[in-house]
């Protein structure tokens, strides 16, 4: 490296830097480089001034702060955000259909879109989320915000049965998510996945295409699987199949299944899940607060199975806090396997980050901070009350930090955070675009005393 030229050098130094590659060790003395988009190397302090480039270097002194790869958050409904609230301490089923589905319908729109996934992107950035993995409504507007904002994000492009403000039938949605995928083409910082919403909701004819698309185009599929004992025993009545084993029957079950939820699971499932190499998002606060069910993830672990986690929507957790998530994964997979053991702190950030990345097709660009992977970074700051003293920086990350800890983030090799503050864009303005659909559709509920 001496004797190339570097340009636009950008050296991070902070007092703990953790990659989470193979290794996943906890490094010191260690600095980050970044050229334009891209890690170029780990160096030791101690080396720096040798480097061709240092005297024009960018260089970032982070004492106190750990440096590791941004989280990414590997299922939301973004835009979801500005139903924040809107109906909690309800099981899904009703919380769906009787109030999600219906103010759907009446209010989701372009500018609902885009005004969500504005709001839903500055929460997630502000707390360490660098990519995320969506399924909704309009994901041309969803990709098209992500990409302005500088986020990385996978947009679903979303599949039912019945009509609703996207589409009116799955050749519509079909057709639709085939157009919007070439259009995610241009978009750097975006890719697609199929998102047929779930096996309650789209049938067999689509989700053949789907199957066939999925491997034609190799992309993934995004789906809400097993989220709840009630939808595996209407499925076994209505069809006499578990959702799961329909969609082996229906081809589905490969590398490029992202299956969301699977509360209820039994062992030759998960023996099935395993040999087809399926990956299992884990959405710990969604599946608690809707009462849904829980997903067991010491037994995944146990067969090697890839576990990621997500947020869900904010109309359901009620937010998009990875770091909330991260340690609520961790404190539940330990209560309800009996063992301390489980989901010690590696696997929990690895569940937080590359697994995410290996879901999503991404892992050979993000997930962890090895050279030549594009630099999705966040810094963490433990000077608080609630991270001192510090035994163990990894133990802090995953039991007692918290989002707004996070202090620097780069996506792409472009800082979004500093220091706690958004460089480009005002969340003021954000803000007050929420609650003006607030007012808006709080104001038709009580005119319609629902
Ligand atoms: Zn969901």
């Amino acid at each position: 490296m001496k004797n190339q030229t570097i340009k636009n050098l950008t050296i991070i130094k902070p007092q703990w830097l953790l990659p989470v590659d193979n290794a996943f060790q906890l490094l010191t003395e260690t600095a980050l480089l970044i050229e334009q988009d891209k890690i170029i190397s780990l160096t030791p302090f101690a080396q720096l001034e040798d480097l061709a480039g240092f005297a024009e270097a960018h260089i970032i002194e982070l004492p106190g702060q750990l440096l590791m790869p941004g989280l990414v958050n590997t299922h939301t409904h973004a835009a979801m955000s500005l139903l924040r609230g809107i109906a909690d301490d309800r099981p899904l089923m009703d919380w769906l259909q009787n109030y999600i589905w219906p103010a759907e319908n009446q209010w989701v729109d372009r500018q609902f879109i885009e005004d969500g996934v504005r709001l839903a992107v500055a929460e997630m950035m502000r707390g360490g989320t660098t990519c995320f993995n969506d399924m909704y409504f309009f994901p041309d507007v969803m990709a098209k915000t992500c990409q302005q904002m500088g986020m990385r994000a996978v947009s679903g492009l979303i599949v039912l049965d019945f009509p609703t403000v996207w589409a009116q039938n799955a050749d519509e949605y079909l057709g639709k998510a085939m157009t919007v995928f070439d259009e995610i083409r241009e978009m750097p910082l975006i890719s697609a996945a199929l998102a047929p919403h779930a096996p309650y909701t789209v049938s067999d004819q689509p989700l053949e295409k789907i199957a066939i698309y999925s491997s034609e185009l190799d992309i993934p599929v995004h789906m809400h699987i097993h989220e709840t004992q009630f939808e595996v025993d209407e499925a076994v009545k209505n069809t006499g199949l578990r959702p799961l084993e329909r969609l082996d029957q229906l081809n589905l079950l490969t590398p490029n299944l992202i299956a969301v939820h699977m509360t209820s699971v039994n062992d030759l499932e998960r023996e099935r899940l395993a040999e087809t190499g399926v990956h299992i998002v884990h959405c710990p606060e969604s599946n608690l607060k809707l009462a849904s069910g829980l997903c067991q993830v010491d037994q995944f672990h146990k067969l090697d199975i890839n576990v990621c986690l997500g947020t869900d929507g904010a109309a359901s957790n009620n937010d998009l806090d990875m770091f909330g998530e991260m340690r609520t994964a961790a404190l539940l997979c330990k209560g309800l396997s009996g063992d301390a053991s489980a989901c010690n702190t590696e696997q929990s950030i690895r569940m937080a980050t590359i697994n995410g990345a290996k879901a999503l097709g991404l892992a050979e660009q993000i997930g962890s901070l090895e050279v030549g992977k594009q630099a999705d970074c966040i810094a963490i700051d433990f000077s608080g009350l609630n991270t001192q003293p510090i035994y163990d920086p990894i133990s802090q990350l995953v039991y007692a930090t918290n989002s707004l800890q996070v202090s620097n983030v780069w996506i792409n090799g472009e800082r979004k955070l500093a220091d706690g503050e958004f460089i480009d864009f005002d969340t003021v303005e954000i803000i007050e675009r929420a609650q003006q659909w607030m007012k808006k559709i709080s104001g038709e509920k009580v005119s319609k005393k629902v």
